[in-house]
């Protein structure tokens, strides 16, 4: 048995330390924060309890292989992971609506609409590389598995690496929409010249594999991780920020732990600051962010209302524009999801 820490308690360190604990080893996860969650946060406003950060639950089949995984390795496999998860996903009736120029249009483009027959052959062509991305994602970057999938998207995108590139070279799309789909490459927090072809495709994904959110908001993903992780044996540690990660050894404001292994549930740049415990280098490029307002309405919207709405900017190459200078955008160019 291996002693392993885990640094960091979003999603990625919860999972990381849940599949490591269920193959056996001694693991002690620590978290800064005095929540799990990292970028999934839950708060409350005026008596209403509201989830912050991720809003849709993608790739159900990355959460189901893990699940496998764990009852794969479990050494008390008396409760399946199924039912210690328990999270209960709603699939939603459309990926978002989105506004633009004076367009509306849903995704997937409804029939009757102008973009509906480009939409319909971007889909076509988009749509089925979903379990192949899901492969990529439940795969070693370098295992033989994902050989035919990488074959896959080499064929489609070709030699147009970037989702601007792959886009414009899709002459036929209208130009609107090609706008909508582009614009989620602001997930990533960068424009679209810097965002890999594969993200070009996401929208036909998620508009043929389906978006959901579990029953009470996305937080109940890091609830439920945060259950199996301690079914696994997890030791959670919340409030205690790990300052220096050095060579068997992990050092936090409390105490320092010995480790046969490390594993970051960290963002790159952090991580590089605490190797060797030097102080955090600023990025090169910096990414986009938000002002995010949550009230609690005294009236509930109307019921046709999409649950994900994306009010796309005037001009988003004059947002894109902005964002490579590292410079703040001028309100047309602004975003609103
Ligand atoms: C506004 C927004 C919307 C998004 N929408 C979606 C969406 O709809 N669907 C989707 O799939 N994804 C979405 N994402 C992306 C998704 O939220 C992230 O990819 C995911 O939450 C990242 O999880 P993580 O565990 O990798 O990192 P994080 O959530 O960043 O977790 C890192 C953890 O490490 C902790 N930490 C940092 N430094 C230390 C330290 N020194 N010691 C100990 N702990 C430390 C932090 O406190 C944090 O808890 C969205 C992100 C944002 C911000």
């Amino acid at each position: 048995m291996s002693r392993v820490v885990v640094v960091g308690g979003g999603v990625a360190g919860l999972t990381a330390a849940a599949l490591s604990a269920s193959a056996g080893h001694a693991v002690t996860l620590l978290e800064a924060n005095s929540t799990l969650g990292g970028k999934s946060r839950r708060i409350e406003v005026a008596g209403q309890v509201m989830d912050t950060g991720p809003s849709l639950f993608t790739f159900p089949a990355v959460w189901q292989e893990l699940l496998r995984r764990l009852d794969d390795s479990s050494h008390s496999p008396s409760t399946a992971a199924e039912d210690t998860a328990s999270l209960n996903l709603e699939r939603l009736p459309e990926v978002g609506r989105y506004y633009f120029r004076g367009e509306v249009c849903s995704l997937p483009v409804p029939p009757g609409h102008p973009w509906h027959s480009a939409w319909e052959r971007f889909a076509a062509l988009h749509g089925p590389i979903g379990p192949d991305v899901t492969r990529l994602l439940t795969t070693a970057p370098m295992a033989r598995d994902a050989y035919p999938s990488l074959a896959r998207m080499g064929k489609l995108y070709g030699n147009r690496l970037s989702t601007r590139s792959y886009l414009d070279s899709l002459t036929w799309l209208p130009d609107g929409l090609r706008e909508v789909i582009a614009i989620h490459t602001l997930n990533a927090g960068v424009s679209p010249s810097r965002t890999p072809a594969l993200y070009a495709s996401m929208p036909a994904v998620m508009a043929q594999d389906g978006v959901w959110v579990p029953q009470g908001g996305v937080h109940e993903l890091v609830r439920a991780l945060e259950r199996l992780a301690r079914a696994a044996g997890v030791d959670v540690r919340t409030d205690e920020p790990v300052l220096e990660l050095g060579r068997g050894h992990v050092r936090t404001t409390q105490k320092v732990y010995r480790a046969d292994a490390l594993v970051s549930g960290l963002d790159a740049g952090r991580l590089e600051g605490l190797l060797g415990g030097r102080a955090p280098r600023p990025p090169r490029k910096l990414s986009c962010s938000a002002v995010a307002v949550y009230a609690a309405l005294k009236q509930p919207f109307p019921a046709d209302t999409s649950r994900h709405s994306v009010v796309l900017p005037e001009d988003p190459a004059a947002l894109y524009a902005s964002l490579e200078a590292q410079r703040e955008p001028a309100v047309k160019s602004r975003v609103v999801v």
